[in-house]
């Protein structure tokens, strides 16, 4: 059993990089990836405890992608070098767009008369990088919502009345730097793209490959059992790797269990395998060319 999406601290997950390696360790996963949104902070960390426990650990990142479409492109990327210079100036560039659109939220907000300050969001965010999820944190807290989710479906989510926008970067420039910085990017649940299995779906993805695409997050709670067996079919068709995870963010998605999800997912080692493998070739094209 492996898990190849995963949140920490560092961005808006519950437990620390040492915390859920301890817990992929116990609950015995043979490789765990963290890949927290825009940033790689917990990687070195995460990775001198990989070691000592003897888990297999995949260095990785998240990024969100702008997307006209009615919904997300979120773009992960696998074994990135997070000391390569374009990756680090983009996750800057990233970080920076956060922290002007954070405020901006609180403002909307405040103006409606719903009193939480950027202190409190910040404290939810413990040090780490401050997101949506330490607002509904605060939300509650303060007690205008109920739940993590209540919160996003009443103020905060994409189409919510207090809803603020921030800078992305292209699908392509999210794929180009985690290709430069050594890594494979890869769709992340392809079914928030909100584009019904089709023609359109799959135009999509091939455009995607042209910039770089190289694999799809086929395993993830939300798809259905035909929307999996789609998405695998077409992988297999159109030589991506596949790769699933648990999108695991601790407390901050509660129903979500480290390693199964809602309780039933079970990820095939190979496939941490095969991206190693894919990640190894790359590599080696890489010394070669160079
Ligand atoms: P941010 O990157 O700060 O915009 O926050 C994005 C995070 O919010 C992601 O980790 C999502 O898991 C979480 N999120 C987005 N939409 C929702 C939603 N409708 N309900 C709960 N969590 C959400
Ligand atoms: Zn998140
Ligand atoms: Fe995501
Ligand atoms: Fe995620």
């Amino acid at each position: 059993m492996i898990d190849l999406h995963t949140h920490t601290t560092a961005s808006d997950g519950t437990l620390t990089p040492e915390e859920l390696i301890r817990c992929a360790h116990e609950i015995g996963l043979s490789a765990v990836a963290i890949t927290d949104h825009d940033t790689t902070d917990a990687i070195a960390i995460a990775n001198d405890e990989a070691e000592k426990l003897g888990v297999f650990f995949i260095p990785g990142i998240e990024i969100s992608a702008e997307y006209s479409g009615n919904g997300t492109m979120h773009i992960l990327g696998y074994f990135i070098d997070e000391t390569n210079d374009q990756m680090i100036e983009t996750l800057d560039f990233l970080k920076e767009s956060r922290r002007l659109r954070n405020p901006k939220i609180i403002k909307l907000l405040n103006d409606a008369g719903i009193s939480i300050t950027m202190e409190e969001v910040v404290e939810e965010a413990g040090g780490g990088q401050v997101g949506r999820p330490h607002f509904a944190k605060a939300l509650i807290k303060s007690g205008f919502a109920s739940s993590v989710n209540d919160a996003f479906d009443k103020y905060i989510k994409k189409g919510a009345p207090y809803y603020v926008n921030k800078e992305r970067l292209s699908p392509k420039k999210s794929m180009e730097v985690i290709l430069s910085s050594g890594g494979i990017p890869v769709l992340a649940h392809p079914k928030t793209l909100g584009i019904p299995f089709g023609d359109d779906f799959k135009k999509l993805i091939t455009t995607l490959m042209d910039y770089g695409l190289m694999g799809m997050e086929c395993y993830y709670y939300s798809h259905s059992r035909e929307e999996f067996e789609n998405y695998i079919a077409l992988s297999q068709k159109l030589g991506l790797l596949v790769t699933g995870g648990t999108d695991f963010h601790g407390d901050n998605k509660p129903k979500i269990k480290l390693g199964v999800a809602k309780g039933n997912m079970n990820i095939p080692d190979d496939l941490a395998v095969k991206l190693a493998t894919a990640h190894k070739d790359k590599v080696g094209v890489v010394k070669m060319g160079g």
